[in-house]
């Protein structure tokens, strides 16, 4: 019987999608589904997470709250009373999930490949974990009977993150086959849970597009190929292609919407922007330089352990033995990270950096809380912060380029329940610079990227609206952000939208007739926050995830 009162929400996300790319491409014709949600509903700038990375960003996404609520601040944990710092999970959220929600009101959802949906949660429908699923043979499918169900169906059903292995432990080209493969069968998953379930809630999220730019943006872009002559002709398309090809999965899922009974409107977002990366910096070897990290007098000689356990890993990769081993539950790679927290002589460091790449921190070594932690918590602890804050911005390129555009206290750029767990100190770097090694004996401070993938996240993602009551060819209205996705989503089922979320709805989005048939509900005080605290221990398939990070360019 169809019920045109119902209410739903069916959301396709496309990590990573930047208007640099899909605009010209538009222009040419070349995405007619993103263009037709364009010429049918409202299309903007997206502001992402401080810093706009996928794991917080998709988590304030899921739960509409800023970090400091969520507890999410990087792929990894900082956990006190330990140097290791496991890969985050959805245990690591601390906020409930807009799925969580919609089904305690009664609500059918669905959520398939939703970074940091795993281990996946009981919801009333159906959950697919995401990006942080170790791989295929985990149990990444709520209700677990599903999994059978869906291979009878649609074949094979892949961990989405298959093709991230494949780039670093065989071949591009069984990374691009496999890659091609997963899109294909996630829009499958998709559609046949949309016929299973009915959903009132249906969120699935392309990541192939944030994986792709990671890998092939350089190729695309004119001044990196002027500077490569011989390295991209073969491969200029990668990019468009894969923008191309979720674009049409994207498209069967809104053509899908349209088949469904009621109020629908279809949704997407991307987790953040996109752009090249023009300086590497070396934050562990800027601290080590400005006396605030101090290696072992036996740290030269350990410098060959590091290189052996780097070359070691490299290998195994290569051979494809890693991943024989890691399926199997081995822990390797943990051997690199361990080779450098055993160079630091902690008992005279007071800051050290992230033991991977990619994140833009300074953590303290703080008595108390770090294991050989010797900065007192109070006066020294704050003259410390301030005077590296200080010094840090002053971080220069070998060609004389700033590194660091800002960097905070961590309760000046976060507030909430799991500031505890937050970094002492986040950077903001200039746009275009990427801290690519945790390694404290690299040559220099910070340098021109000539080789390599230089390509990392813009602030700025995508938001795009279209159905019931949404405005039409109206788009580019700005001031979003991505903490605003989920009260929007909520307020859409028709439900009330919780009192502890940041994010506000997207109300510009929407004809003033249908905001004032829909007022926005508020429930207050129903979800309460708590600090996190830590118990139990560290997983053991966070090398099978360390992989994964490796693949997007977080670690050498
Ligand atoms: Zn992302």
């Amino acid at each position: 019987m169809s019920d045109n009162k119902r209410k739903r929400v069916i959301f396709a996300g496309i990590d990573g999608a930047t208007f640099s790319i899909i605009d010209p491409m538009i222009a040419e014709g070349k995405l007619p589904n993103l263009a037709a949600m364009q010429n049918n509903g409202t299309m903007g700038p997206l502001l992402s997470t401080n810093p706009p990375n996928s794991s917080l960003a998709w988590t304030s996404f899921m739960t509409g709250v800023h970090p400091g609520k969520h507890g999410v601040f990087f792929f990894r944990e900082q956990r006190h009373g330990s140097y290791q710092r496991p890969v985050v999970s959805l245990e690591s959220v601390q906020a409930p999930t807009v799925f969580k929600l919609a089904s305690a009101a009664g609500k059918k959802v669905v959520s398939i490949t939703m970074p940091l949906t795993f281990p996946v949660e009981e919801v009333n429908g159906c959950m697919i974990g995401g990006l942080l699923t170790p791989d295929r043979a985990s149990d990444f499918i709520y209700p677990p009977e599903l999994r059978a169900e869906l291979e009878e169906a649609i074949g094979d059903v892949p961990a989405d993150n298959e093709p991230e292995i494949l780039f670093h432990s065989a071949n591009e080209a069984a990374a691009i086959k496999s890659m091609y493969h997963v899109i294909e069968q996630i829009t499958r998953m998709g559609e046949y849970c949309i016929d299973k379930y009915d959903p009132d809630l249906f969120v699935l999220v392309f990541r192939q597009v944030d994986l792709t730019s990671h890998q092939a943006w350089c190729y695309q872009d004119p001044e990196w190929q002027k500077a490569n002559p011989g390295k991209w002709e073969s491969r200029q398309n990668m990019l468009a292609d894969v923008y191309t090809a979720v674009d049409d999965a994207f498209g069967r899922l809104r053509d899908k919407s349209k088949t469904l009974d009621g109020q629908v409107v279809f949704g997407t977002c991307s987790d953040h922007g996109f752009g090249p990366i023009t300086y590497r910096y070396y934050m562990n070897k800027w601290l080590l330089d400005n006396g605030y990290l101090v290696l072992k007098s036996s740290a030269q000689s350990m410098k060959r352990k590091l290189w052996l356990a780097k070359k070691w890993n490299g290998l195994l990769r290569r051979t494809g033995i890693l991943r024989i081993l890691t399926a199997r539950g081995r822990k390797l790679g943990g051997g690199q990270e361990q080779a450098l927290t055993d160079m630091i002589d902690w008992s005279k460091t007071r800051a050290y950096s992230s033991f991977s790449g990619g994140e833009d921190i300074v953590l303290i070594n703080l008595k108390g809380r770090e294991p050989e932690g010797i900065v007192n918590e109070g006066d020294e602890y704050e003259a410390l912060r301030e005077e590296i804050i200080s010094k840090v911005t002053e971080m220069r390129a070998l060609d004389g380029a700033k590194i660091i555009a800002r960097a905070f206290k961590r309760e000046d750029l976060w507030e909430g329940e799991q500031l505890h767990i937050a970094p002492d100190i986040q950077c903001i770097t200039k746009e275009t610079a990427c801290n690519m090694s945790p390694n404290p004996l690299h040559s220099v401070v910070a340098e021109p990227a000539v080789e390599g993938r230089p390509a990392m996240h813009r602030p700025h993602g995508i938001y795009g609206w279209e159905g019931e009551g949404v405005v039409k060819k109206d788009h580019r209205k700005t001031g979003f952000q991505i903490a605003d996705m989920a009260p929007t989503m909520m307020h859409l089922l028709g439900l009330e939208v919780d009192d502890h979320m940041d994010g506000k709805v997207m109300l510009d989005c929407f004809e003033e007739e249908y905001n004032q048939n829909n007022p926005v509900a508020i429930r207050e005080g129903a979800v309460t926050l708590s600090p996190r605290s830590f118990e139990g221990n560290v997983g053991d398939d966070d090398e099978k995830l360390l992989e994964t990070m490796r693949a997007l360019g977080y670690m050498e």
